[in-house]
This record gives structure tokens, C-alpha cells and sequence, in this order.
């Protein structure tokens, strides 16, 4: 094959095979948030399969129909659901791929979503709010935005972004290019940094190299590394999409390493299906191919740890934590036994499962930002699930699964400290096994201890 033969066509039959799959037995339906919120055969897997066909045949595409995707969070519930393995994730990205190029949106939307995309996957613009947003919660003007609830009658969109905003503290010191192995090394893995893992929560990203080097990696985070592109593939925006997937992957092709290591569900799911975002996109089989080269390699943090077996020593953590499965991670990526394994390795923590956790928590990429209220809803439903564990900390394994729960619990008066698998496993690994006095109900997992361990070698990642 050559680039050309990737053509719309070719593309559109294999949509229409793909339709063909699904046999309308309705199973996934108990699995699909929105069928759970409003119960209307149109915003559930099958209805929407319905108009995807509908929209195939007669080559349409309705207003109302456009709704019914937008309504959809992308979960990816209902492929693991499906008996008939239909892949709704391809059927979904072709459709809205389609809906962002032909479907022309009012005036409000295409400015929200103009704002969105030209923030959020930017690392560098988002750290660079940090500092008025620092400014604007210790201020107290935040507490008074939210009681005037001026935000909401402004735009619910602004006012779902004002809440999820993480509580920010000073940042841990940006990570170098490079962090050596602690000991003999046994592999050399690529790290990726992400917008929003990057920019809101970079202590996440120093457990993570923390945690990879203690287990004897050589961890190589590329300096010059962007988005995977994962945001606005899931919104449909497939160009934009291929275009951060490509210049990610030169960069990581400039690297030898083994495998380039995801610590955000939402980017490591996108990254694993680089091949078929670049052809979608129209970017022709050898580009197509470059992505699957790449996509081979990546991995989530919690898949490569047990896959390396452990090596650090694990101290005690007399905890009882509430783990939930980020869509991206269980649905996306087929990724829920690893991280259990590595929770039930660390001694006395004690590990519960959130009911429904099938069901997403309304994060969904932006979704919670475009659909506020129906991602508040499912924000709620899975606040008051992780309540119900009476667990002290939840552990999640997405940035935007913790901002919506973390938002939610606040707003139901149940605070509860959320934080990253990675984080849990670097507190076992250093520092929290030998001061027992730090564990509990307010613990806060490290974030400013040790970041002196890595002094920056070439350059540090910002
Ligand atoms: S998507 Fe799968 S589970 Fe849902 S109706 Fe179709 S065949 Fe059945
Ligand atoms: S992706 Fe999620 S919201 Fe969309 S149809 Fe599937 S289960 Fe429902």
C-alpha cells in the first residue's frame, strides 16, 4: 500500500463493516452512563450505532443526531460490555471525525471548543495559569465566585472549570531529561509527561520516575515532547489529533528505549491506537505504520511494573484506599488486575473496589467542560460510590478522573485526598514505610520531599 490508499472511501466501507457487528442485543446498555442517566434508547450504544447506520446510508447528518454523539462520553463502557466485540471506539472516532468536519456548530460551541483546544493541550499554557490560579484560590475570591454563583449564570462551562481546578501548591522542581537507574538498570523507558499530568499535577510525573527508577530504569523524558493528541482525537478533531501524534512520535523514535511509559489513561489509550487516529485522519499507511511502531511500545505505568516484576522493597501502609477504574484504563486499555496487584503488594493496605465501577465519573476528556451538567450528575454518583467504601484516599490513575471525583466529593462536604497509583507506590517505596507518624486520614502523599534526587543532567522538562 502506498500513502494514497488510504482513501475516504476505503475508510467509509470499513466503517459500514464494522456497523454491521453490532446485533442490537442491548447488552451494553446497563453499562452506558447516559442510558443510566436518562434512559433513552438514543443515548445508549445501540441507539447511537442506530444513527451511526442511519447516517451511513443516507449519507445525513442531523442535528439531532449530532446531539446524541455529543452526548456520548466516550467511555468505552459498552466495548467491553459488547459479547459481539463491536468497536465502538473506531465507530465513534470516524463519527466524529465526520461531525467536526462537516457539521457546521453555533456560534457559542465552536468558541467554548476554540478555547478548550487551544489551551488544554498545551502544557506550557496551562502551567502558565498556575500562578494566577494560585493567586485567585488563596485569595478568596474563589469561595466568593462559587457562593455568588456568578460563573454559573455566565457560562456553566466556566463554572465547571472554575470547580474542578486543582488546589495548587508549589511545584516539585521540573524533572530532568534523563533519571538514572538506582542500581544495575535493567531497561531504558521513555516517559511521557502529558498537558494536564504535566501542567497540574508534576508530582505525579516525579513518583513516576521515582518509582521507574527505583525499580532499576533508566527513565529518558524527552524535553521537547507535546501532547499525545489524545483530547482532540476523543472530540473528533483527528487532524489536530495526527498532527501532536506525529511530532510525538519523531521525538520518541529519536530515543532508544524500550517502552514509553503512560502515567494518564486518557493519553496512554490514545497513544495505543496512534495508527488508526493517522489513518482516520487520511495520513496513508506508512505514516499509519510509524504509529503502530510507536503504539507498540507504550504502556501504562501499573501494566509495565508487573510486567518488570518488583525489585524495591514495599514498607507498610496501614491505609484503607478505594481504587477506581479510569475508563481510559479498564475500557480503553483492558488495564484493571495490574494496578490491584501492585495496591495488594504493599503491606497493610487494605483495598477496596468502587461499586458501579464500570460506570464513568463524567471526566471523559472535556466532557465534564461541554456538558456540565450531565458530567455533574455522574460526578456525584461516583462521589457518593467512593463514600459508600468508607475508604481514607481514593487512587485513581487519570488526572482528569481525579479533578471530577476530587470536585465532586468537595461538593457533597466529603473531601477526600485523591492521588495517583504512582504516588501510592513511591510513598510505600520511600518515604511513608519509615514514618508511620505521616499515615493517615490527611495524609498527604509526597510531593516536596525528595525532589533533590535527581539533579538535572542536559536539561531539565518543564
Ligand atoms: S454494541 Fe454490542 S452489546 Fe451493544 S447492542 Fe450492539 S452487539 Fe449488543
Ligand atoms: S462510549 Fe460510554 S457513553 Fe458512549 S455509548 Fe458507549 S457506554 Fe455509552
Amino acid at each position: 500500500m502506498t500513502d494514497s490508499d488510504t482513501t475516504g472511501e476505503e475508510r467509509a466501507r470499513l466503517f459500514g463493516d464494522l456497523l454491521d457487528d453490532c446485533v442490537h442485543c442491548g447488552f451494553c446498555l446497563p453499562t452506558c452512563p447516559t442510558n443510566v442517566l436518562w434512559g433513552q434508547e438514543m443515548d445508549s450504544p445501540r441507539g447511537r450505532i442506530h444513527l451511526m447506520a442511519q447516517m451511513h446510508t443516507e449519507d445525513v447528518l442531523t442535528e439531532t443526531a449530532v446531539g446524541h454523539f455529543d452526548n456520548c462520553l466516550g467511555c468505552l463502557a459498552c466495548v467491553s460490555a459488547c459479547p459481539s466485540g463491536v468497536a465502538y471506539d473506531a465507530l465513534l472516532e470516524h463519527t466524529r471525525h465526520r461531525v467536526e468536519t462537516e457539521h457546521r456548530r453555533p456560534r457559542g460551541e465552536r468558541a467554548l471548543r476554540g478555547l478548550i483546544f487551544s489551551l488544554f493541550p498545551y502544557r506550557r499554557r496551562l502551567r502558565s495559569m498556575r500562578g494566577p490560579l494560585r493567586a485567585y484560590q488563596a485569595g478568596g475570591v474563589s469561595s466568593l465566585v462559587r457562593r455568588s454563583r456568578l460563573l454559573e449564570r455566565i457560562s456553566p462551562s466556566l463554572a465547571a472549570m472554575e470547580r474542578i481546578a486543582p488546589t495548587l501548591s508549589s511545584p516539585p522542581p521540573a524533572l530532568p531529561e534523563l533519571v538514572p537507574a538506582v542500581g544495575r538498570a535493567r531497561a531504558r523507558v521513555g516517559m511521557l509527561v502529558g498537558c494536564v499530568q504535566g501542567a497540574f499535577f508534576p508530582e505525579v510525573n516525579t513518583a513516576t520516575a521515582r518509582v521507574l527508577a527505583l525499580e532499576g530504569c533508566d527513565v529518558v523524558i524527552p524535553r521537547d515532547q507535546g501532547c499525545c493528541g489524545a483530547l482532540s482525537g476523543h472530540a473528533g478533531r483527528l487532524e489536530e489529533a495526527a498532527g501532536f501524534a506525529e511530532r510525538l512520535i519523531e521525538v520518541f523514535e529519536r530515543e532508544s528505549v524500550d517502552r514509553i511509559v503512560v502515567n494518564s489513561a486518557g493519553c496512554g489509550s490514545g497513544m495505543k491506537h496512534f495508527d488508526r487516529t493517522l489513518a482516520e485522519a487520511g495520513a496513508g499507511e506508512a505514516r499509519a505504520r510509524r504509529g503502530r511502531a510507536l503504539s507498540e511500545r507504550v504502556v501504562d505505568l501499573t501494566e509495565y511494573l508487573v510486567e518488570l516484576g518488583p525489585r524495591a522493597e514495599r514498607h507498610p501502609l496501614p491505609l484503607h484506599v478505594a481504587y477506581h477504574d479510569a475508563c481510559h484504563l479498564s475500557h480503553g486499555q483492558g488495564v484493571t488486575l495490574q494496578p490491584r496487584t501492585l495496591l495488594a503488594g504493599i503491606p497493610e493496605l487494605r483495598v477496596s473496589d468502587v461499586p458501579d465501577k464500570e460506570i464513568c465519573c463524567g471526566s471523559a476528556g472535556v466532557y465534564n467542560l461541554l456538558k456540565p451538567e450531565a458530567a455533574g450528575e455522574l460526578g456525584d454518583r461516583k462521589g457518593r460510590d467512593v463514600a459508600s467504601t468508607g475508604a481514607d484516599v481514593l487512587v485513581s490513575g487519570n488526572p482528569g478522573c481525579s479533578l471530577q471525583i476530587a470536585a465532586a466529593m468537595e461538593r457533597a462536604g466529603s473531601p477526600v485526598t485523591v492521588t495517583h497509583t504512582a504516588q501510592v507506590l513511591d510513598a510505600v517505596e520511600r518515604l511513608l514505610g519509615r514514618d508511620r507518624s505521616r499515615v493517615g486520614r490527611r495524609t498527604r502523599f509526597p510531593s516536596a520531599e525528595g525532589h533533590d534526587t535527581y539533579p538535572p543532567e542536559s536539561g531539565t522538562v518543564t
